[in-house]
């Protein structure tokens, strides 16, 4: 069989990883992405033509929104016939909201989309950059029997690909920056690359790509903790044209029984905005029901958000509010794992 060479787009969108220090007044500044390759001559050893393409105005993640997504949305549907794979980097510190968002956003995905970054900048002589670019575009190449092994969107990290909606960032200054806490690796990466293949989503050419471009940013996170008074609750929840809640709450679910709480949450349910009981746990799940505290949650019809992460919570609950996916639906759809976000 003819194999070619795998052709794979490079995009930067901002982020330690594309800067370099100056190393007259020590600052770190942003380097012409295009150069990558002087940067990184062991790019040149790998087995696949490199593209890049650079935002024009790279910038920290902190200020990564929808509008972006869509941005990278966009390079990759019109790259995507004419390439193979895609590696995108982004700064560390939203990039799972960002790879969680895009993961709905691509519906019937048959190309590796790898996101990275690095907490070093690639200029550092101690940085972690070159691991990790080097081995997410390695990922993003990889195919059997021609066609790519990867067909979801990923987030590679310090020897880990994780299912990007499973992800969260869990350190400011280790090079461990993210953990699946919920999902076991994709891959792991040491003397080689370990592909963790009962894992993965298989290729299937039957369904035509989707991509979904109507994000909706009309929601909130409301965080609970002990003591949030009334007026704080209401005002969250009475925000005008509010149009989804992720509930952050504790444990398996659980949330305060007094009246006041209860009664604004179930008017908020009943004014058809859903709310989702996502836990504040790093690891497991939301199991409403199991103690009274969320009995009454469940009865009014908040949303299970089982084990997902908050950062796919966010990515998820815009999605199919974009996508207006009507009240009678909302919950079950939501409950149902789209893109492998909850167990
Ligand atoms: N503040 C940076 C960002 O998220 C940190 C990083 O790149 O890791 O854009």
């Amino acid at each position: 069989m003819d194999t070619k060479i795998p052709n794979i787009l490079l995009i930067y969108t901002g982020g330690t990883i594309g800067m370099i220090k100056d190393y007259k007044t020590n600052a770190l500044k942003a380097f012409n992405f295009k150069k990558i390759k002087e940067k990184i001559p062991e790019l040149n050893l790998l087995d696949c033509e490199i593209q890049t393409i650079s935002f024009d105005l790279p910038i920290d993640s902190s200020n990564m929104n929808p509008e972006y997504w869509v941005n990278i949305a966009n390079i990759i549907q019109e790259n995507y016939y004419k390439m193979d794979g895609f590696v995108v980097l982004t700064g560390t510190d939203t990039m799972s909201y960002t790879a969680s968002a895009l993961s709905f956003m691509f519906e019937n995905l048959n190309k590796p989309i790898i996101f990275t970054g690095s907490q070093l900048p690639i200029g550092d002589l101690r940085t972690d950059a070159k691991e990790n670019l080097i081995t997410a575009i390695q990922i993003a190449t990889t195919q059997e029997d021609n066609l790519p092994l990867i067909t979801e969107v990923g987030l590679y990290f310090e020897y880990k690909l994780y299912r990007a909606n499973r992800t969260t960032k869990i350190s400011a200054d280790h090079f461990d920056a993210f953990n699946s806490p919920n999902f076991p690796p994709l891959a792991e990466s040491g003397v080689h690359l370990n592909f963790n293949r009962s894992l993965l989503k298989k290729q299937s050419n039957i369904q035509k790509l989707k991509v979904r471009k109507k994000i909706d940013d009309s929601i909130v996170i409301l965080k609970l903790f002990p003591g949030i008074n009334k007026k704080v609750v209401q005002c969250i929840l009475e925000i005008p044209d509010l149009k989804g809640v992720v509930l952050e709450t504790y444990g398996s679910g659980n949330a305060p029984t007094s009246k006041w709480f209860l009664d604004l949450l179930k008017k908020t349910v009943d004014k058809k905005i859903p709310v989702i009981n996502v836990t504040q746990c790093i690891y497991g799940s939301v199991l409403m029901g199991l103690y009274e505290t969320s009995n009454e949650l469940k009865k009014m019809g908040v949303i299970d958000g089982k084990d997902i992460t908050t950062e796919s919570a966010i990515a998820k609950l815009k999605y199919l509010i974009g996508e207006k996916v009507s009240s009678s639906e909302f919950g079950n759809i939501f409950q149902t794992s789209l893109r492998g976000e909850m167990s």
